[in-house]
């Protein structure tokens, strides 16, 4: 699509809040990703398009530079069509929160479309873009990517650097993909990822542990996935659940032994990760005081990114850093040892994304804390930094839903490899 039939499309559904119309996003050179059009999420930095991450706060932010991953997509001949709406500074799982008023899901027309990379999956789903990058703080790609039946992809911390991403919260943010298929999230993602000395958190790893693509590998058979008892507990839809339960039966078919692990600590990751969020991104938010750039942020925000900072700025009050901080970082190493404990038996963890279906758009939630249920199977990746991915299972009453992929730390490429197993049985439901 060009310029003018990205803006005609997008009318209806909402998913840009700046189309490239001025070639601001054209590559510099040729190479993997020649021929491909690409959305950006409006947290990361575009030299010369806003990235305002659909807040008031920047709205007249024009990046004056690349972040890491658009130097990378840009030399390999990707074309950047424009930026994304997005829940105001990632804060958020339905796309309900920008300042630019929320995107449709064009797979589920009239229900929200995830959040908080609502846009960028959007613009995929839609056909507006070929990929996408999101963020994932908390499952903001992967949420996104079950509800509208596309791939998502959340790299082990530190595998693509994060210089150029507005932080959301520093120690849990991930760049990563989005696509129509598990071989072009991979392809997306061999661009993107690498070593940047600019981000201290940037790992620096063998050449070959980047080339995700090219060593795509389908292979289900001889495969040992496991299955959290504490799942079922926690899925709220009937669909869902058979979809998933489904997806599984599918994968044993193809040759995976089923191994049923314990995360008995699960329901504690949800308080856990808010906690930590707030205490992050209040500090990451007290640049934007007006005087650098833009608004001062409380002036301006949504009412989702005003509780975060008075949260976080409570939280992180002397008298009671002791009383919730740091037992929120005890809780988040809790949660690792056992999530890593449940990996130690199995290639991969698989279970559902999320455990709804997307609302409507016309009946939006009110109470932060049934918004912040959506979050609850995606949460714990984040708090123990590993790699995850979704890729679609089947529809419930027409509705996609997603399954999720958990791997080890740096198994990456495994989770890719069973992500495209998965698509290759799952090719016509
Ligand atoms: N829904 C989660 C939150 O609101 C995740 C957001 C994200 O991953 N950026 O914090």
């Amino acid at each position: 699509m060009n310029p003018q039939e990205i803006q005609q499309k997008d009318k209806h559904i909402n998913a840009f809040i700046a189309v490239d119309t001025e070639g601001k996003g054209e590559p510099t050179g040729e190479g993997k990703l020649s021929g491909r059009t690409i959305a950006i999420k409006s947290n990361i930095n575009v030299e010369g398009l806003l990235t305002c991450c659909a807040s008031k706060t920047l709205e007249n932010y024009v990046a004056p530079y690349d972040a890491h991953v658009i130097e990378r997509i840009r030399k390999e001949g990707g074309r950047i069509v424009g930026m994304a709406n997005m829940d105001e500074f990632a804060c958020g799982a339905s796309g309900e929160t920008s300042a630019y008023g929320p995107t449709q899901n064009p797979a589920a027309p009239g229900r929200i479309p995830g959040g908080s990379s609502s846009g960028s999956t959007a613009a995929v789903a839609a056909g507006m873009a070929d990929l996408a990058l999101g963020s994932d703080t908390g499952g903001s790609i992967r949420n996104p990517a079950s509800h509208c039946g596309v791939v998502g992809f959340k790299p082990t911390y530190g595998v693509v650097s994060r210089y150029g991403l507005v932080d959301m919260a520093m120690s849990l943010d991930q760049i990563g993909p989005l696509a129509h298929t598990v071989e072009d999230a991979a392809l997306l993602l061999s661009v993107v990822a690498g070593h940047d000395n600019r981000d201290e958190t940037s790992l620096k790893l063998d050449k070959s542990f980047y080339q995700f693509h090219d060593k795509l590998n389908p292979d289900l058979s001889c495969l040992k996935i496991g299955y959290a008892k504490e799942f079922d507990g926690l899925i709220a839809d009937e669909g869902i659940r058979e979809v998933i339960n489904s997806a599984v039966e599918r994968m044993q078919d193809a040759g995976a032994e089923l191994v049923k692990v314990d995360l008995p600590n699960l329901t504690k990751a949800l308080p856990t990760y808010y906690l930590n969020v707030y205490v992050e991104f209040f500090s990451a938010t007290r640049k934007f005081d007006g005087r650098r750039y833009g608004h001062k942020i409380e002036d301006v925000c949504g009412e989702e990114v005003l509780r975060r900072i008075l949260l976080g700025s409570y939280i992180s009050s002397k008298e009671y850093a002791g009383r919730y901080y740091r037992k929120a970082l005890k809780a988040r190493s809790l949660i690792r040892k056992e999530i890593l404990a449940a990996l130690s038996g199995v290639d991969v963890l698989v279970g559902p994304t999320v455990p709804k279906l997307p609302h409507k758009l016309s009946e939006p939630i009110t109470d932060p804390r049934v918004m912040y249920a959506y979050d609850v199977f995606t949460v714990p990746v984040n708090l123990a930094g590993l790699p995850a991915g979704v890729v679609p299972a089947g529809k419930v009453g027409g509705v996609p839903t997603g399954l999720q992929v958990i791997g080890k730390p740096l198994a990456d490429q495994t989770v890719l490899d069973v992500m495209l197993g998965f698509q290759k049985i799952s090719r016509n439901i």
